[in-house]
């Protein structure tokens, strides 16, 4: 049990320690100072045979007395909660009408120590030491330091969040970047007023170096609980559906994935960029509903090594977690055999297996009845869509995503609506968030470009058809009222 370090960390480790002893609970291994990234805390499950793990977070939402505080339930393979979890836990909170805890003192966080509350164990252990030792058996950390060490200057940005201590001693530590390579690392209980994203709207400050001032070869940031991150190289953005296709591409530069991979997934809404990598590889490609855990039957049964979301979430086999620090050294692994700059790995990946131009535009606090009602409208429409003239194609298929877990036969569906056409563009609407702020709208947009074709366009330019036919289709702009999405990544 850890958390990102946001307001109420220590407090609510406190309050589960004792009710975990009142409980019955044998052994909890905790943190020094509660401090436990998400994929950190993933490996410590792991490695221990627990039953399982709580990660106190909100990942990458605001913290403070005032922001989010999140409690994650995982389970004894290191991964979110499965479904059939989460329905066991919410039927039970329907028959539940007490709870134990007993008094005891807190528990000193401030360094590693074995204490007992009661019969019960608690270990408090250093959070990023056994995270530093798999990494250094997945990735060759000398190729690495050799590039940091030449004339290659990175960034990264921990937003005040809880990677900075992890990549502190990863980055200026084991790999001997120079001392302030690492930016807001040091985990304050409100983000420092951040906002824990690492996107480009977030991650300003960071991407505003890289892109603008061209300051640095290489910059990354992660999210507030460390699973997430944002690449980027000098004068260059790498889109998420793009990182999970270099990465599957260039695998074999890693000590751990040389010997090849078993196959790879991404959630349905990211890009089929790492489809055309996989095909190449002569490996099988998943597609699954939105959400870490679906990929959670996929690894423990070995069907693929990596896999990823176009959230900004990417990871293998080596947790049940995505990783974001696992991420950036991947990058640079790959870098650092291919001595290029990120800006030519991706004109050379590319020009090979050409480019799936890709947005997401979101569209927020949209009142709750007009997104249902846009949303319910798309989808009735769907059968009589097929055939249909659409963004310089036709429409091949057209439906409510479905997924069949091909582990254990379980079924999601209404998982988003998926226009599809003829030459392989993509047009898929998701409605999320719903409460007090009204509901989000996502519209992910994709159009496939062969490695012959234009390669170096803005995506919103090469985007505009589609952007424009599905705004007519599912009338967005006319329903909502908004001429513009809210967010555009
Ligand atoms: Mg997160």
């Amino acid at each position: 049990m850890g958390g990102d370090g946001r307001y109420g960390n220590r407090r609510a480790i406190d309050l589960i320690l004792r009710m975990g002893a009142a409980h019955g609970l044998s052994k909890v291994i905790t943190s020094v100072d509660g401090i436990l990234s998400t994929p950190a805390a993933s490996n410590l499950i792991r490695i221990n045979g627990a039953i399982g793990g709580i990660i106190l977070s909100a990942s990458h939402n605001s913290g403070g007395p005032d922001g989010d505080f999140g409690v994650k339930i995982n389970g004894a393979n290191g991964g979110p909660a499965p479904e059939t979890l989460t329905d066991a836990i919410f039927a039970c909170t329907q028959r539940l009408n007490e709870y134990k805890t007993l008094d005891h003192f807190p528990i000193s966080l401030d360094s590693v120590a074995k204490h007992f509350i009661y019969a019960m164990a608690v270990e408090v252990v250093d959070g990023v030491d056994d995270y530093l030792k798999l990494m250094q058996k997945l990735f060759d950390f000398d190729q690495i330091k050799s590039l940091i060490i030449s004339d290659f200057s990175i960034a990264f940005d921990a937003l005040n969040a809880v990677t900075g201590p992890y990549a502190k001693r990863l980055l200026e530590g084991l790999l001997q970047a120079p001392a302030g390579t690492v930016r807001n690392g040091i985990p304050l209980e409100d983000f420092g007023g951040c906002h824990p994203d690492p996107n480009l709207t977030y991650a300003n400050q960071l991407a505003d170096l890289l892109l603008k001032e061209k300051a640095y070869d290489f910059g990354a940031a992660c999210d507030g609980d460390g699973d997430r991150n944002m690449i980027l190289g000098r004068n260059c953005f790498v889109n998420p559906s793009d990182s999970l296709a270099i990465l599957t591409a260039n695998a074999s530069c890693a000590p751990a994935y040389a010997g090849g991979l078993s196959g790879v997934a991404r959630s349905m809404p990211t890009s089929a960029a790492v489809d055309v990598v996989a095909k190449d590889l002569g490996i099988s490609c998943f597609e699954t509903p939105t959400g870490w855990k679906f990929f959670g039957n996929l690894l423990d049964s070995d069907q693929i090594t990596l896999c990823g979301e176009e959230s900004f979430g990417t990871g293998s086999n080596h947790v049940r977690e995505k990783d974001g620090l696992w991420a950036v050294l991947f990058w640079l692994q790959i870098l650092s055999a291919k001595q290029c700059s990120v800006k030519d790995l991706m004109s050379q990946h590319w020009r090979r297996f050409g480019r799936h131009y890709y947005s997401r535009h979101d569209y927020e606090a949209i009142p709750v009845d007009v997104a249902h009602g846009l949303y319910e409208r798309l989808e009735s429409m769907l059968p009589s869509l097929v055939g249909r003239p659409f963004a310089g194609s036709s429409i091949d298929q057209a439906d409510n995503f479905s997924y069949q877990d091909p582990v254990d036969s379980s079924i999601t569906s209404g998982q988003g609506l998926r226009i599809l056409l003829k030459d392989g563009s993509r047009a898929i609407l998701r409605l999320s968030g719903t409460g007090t702020q009204g509901a989000t709208l996502r519209v992910y947009l994709e159009q496939y470009v062969l490695p012959s074709g234009n390669l170096a366009e803005n995506p919103q330019k090469a985007l505009s058809d589609l952007i424009t036919n599905i705004d007519s289709l599912a009338e967005i702009t006319k329903r909502t009222g908004m001429q513009k999405p809210t967010v555009i990544t």
